[in-house]
């Protein structure tokens, strides 16, 4: 179970030089990262390939968030206002119901 989240982590690695440090230095979070960088590095590759794939195996990249919405305020981009559809059909005015923000 990792208890830091992957920015956490990312943000660790630019402080730290997970490969160079001895592993009682490493963060108890941190060792599963650090065996696999460890095991990654025996095929060759530089330190800093090596921590790349070991966060990709133990860190993997979450998926894309939801993009944020951009939409008007008002009627939370819909641009029809809930509860008000006995007034111009619920049209919402602060986005001239497009539903993006003014
Ligand atoms: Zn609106």
């Amino acid at each position: 179970m990792n208890t830091m989240t992957r920015d956490e982590v990312t943000a660790w690695l630019a402080a730290h030089s997970l490969l160079r440090m001895r592993r009682s230095a490493v963060p108890v979070e941190l060792l599963p990262l650090w065996a696999e960088a460890m095991s990654q590095r025996e095929s060759g590759i530089n330190d800093g390939q090596a921590v790349a794939k070991a966060m990709a195996v133990c860190f993997p990249e979450s998926r894309p968030q939801r993009a944020q919405s951009t939409g008007c305020h008002r009627c939370g981009g819909t641009g029809y206002l809930r509860g008000l559809s006995h007034i111009h059909s619920g049209r919402c005015f602060a986005c001239n119901y497009s539903g993006e923000r003014p």
